[in-house]
């Protein structure tokens, strides 16, 4: 099998936490990100889910080289992203993309839709006026969207038509990756499936890989072909899509399942009522971090640290009880 295009490699983001304005101290640290390792290869996607605050987003950041991690690595076609510079940081940019939750945060409303998705071909010199012209016109018509459309301005869109123009505009530069970070949750429920569909179409007839982070695993069960569900910065539960739901293994994802998705019969195990917040990221539990809201919690949670281990071919779970 050929090598993977994204490589995590126990990958660790702390911040440290201070006290004190004029001789600030540091008094902890938030564990962000802690410890990962994961892969997508060419042309596939892999699901980043987990509650908000569970440091999917800053994993994200991290492969898009927006932080620098405290340790580990995070490897695009065998290069170590963030030892990059130069003209191998300007072919990484273009290499791997980014769709963010709300478009509107992405788009710059002053600037007529043409702009925005020609604004990379134009500062990479890419080619001549009118053949970006062509290219533009080529790319809103991959998003379901019509070449006269580049001379009106964002606000002029809805909502999904403004996150097809946001897909585009990452599409432009002929990414290998694209970090989805919550890409149809701020749709109306009418028009995601349409979006997940354009996106899943791309993905075959460009073979473009995504990173799609999400939090609900009903988006990720439909989308991706691997799955890695995060807590308190941890993977607890990674495998392929397929058999993660054949078989949810983690009571966290089973959590995840029986709240996310009340009303999807056939995804439903043992209901599980997650009780109480995420803890605070100061206070990462002893033991397995999920101990304080496990309804299995055994004493030995408390003290001992589960690994992720292949508990059946491919499926790696973190659980004392497995
Ligand atoms: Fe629950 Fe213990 Fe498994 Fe953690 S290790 S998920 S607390 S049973």
């Amino acid at each position: 099998m050929s090598d993977p295009l994204l490589r995590v490699e126990n990958l660790y983001k702390h911040y440290p936490v201070t006290k004190g304005i004029l001789l600030s101290r540091t008094i902890g640290e938030v564990k962000a990100v802690d410890g990962i390792s994961f892969t997508i290869r060419a042309g596939e996607t892999l699901g980043l889910v987990g509650e908000s605050g569970c440091g999917k987003t800053t994993a994200s950041k991290l492969v898009l080289n927006l932080e620098q991690p405290t340790s580990g690595q995070v490897l695009v076609q065998g290069k170590a992203v963030h030892d990059l510079d130069g003209a191998e940081k300007s072919e990484y940019r273009a290499l791997v993309q980014a769709v963010f939750q709300d478009p509107w945060a992405s788009l710059d409303p002053r600037m007529r839709v043409g702009n925005l998705i020609g604004e990379a071909l134009i500062v990479t010199k890419w080619g001549n006026p009118s053949e970006i012209e062509r290219r533009v016109a080529d790319l809103l018509e991959l998003v379901g969207l019509r070449p006269e459309h580049a001379q009106q301005y964002p606000h002029e869109f809805s909502g999904g038509q403004r996150q097809r123009i946001a897909l585009a505009s990452a599409l432009a530069s002929n990414p290998k990756l694209i970090v989805l970070d919550e890409p149809v949750s701020a749709l109306d429920v009418s028009i995601r499936a349409q979006m997940m569909n354009l996106l899943k179409d791309i993905q075959e007839e460009r073979e473009v890989a995504y990173l799609l982070v999400a939090h609900d695993l009903a988006t990720v069960r439909y989308m991706a072909h691997q799955v890695a569900v995060m807590y308190m910065g941890q993977i607890v539960e990674y495998a392929p899509t397929e058999k993660l739901f054949e078989e949810v293994r983690h009571p966290y994802t089973k959590a995840l399942l029986s709240a996310v998705l009340p009303d999807h019969p056939d995804l439903r195990s043992d209901e599980i009522i997650l009780i109480g917040e995420i803890p605070s990221p100061l206070e990462t539990p002893t033991g397995c971090s999920f101990h304080t809201r496990c309804p299995y919690a055994m004493p030995q949670c408390k003290g001992e640290e589960p690994a992720l281990r292949e508990t059946t071919p491919e499926h790696f779970v973190a659980c004392h009880l497995e």
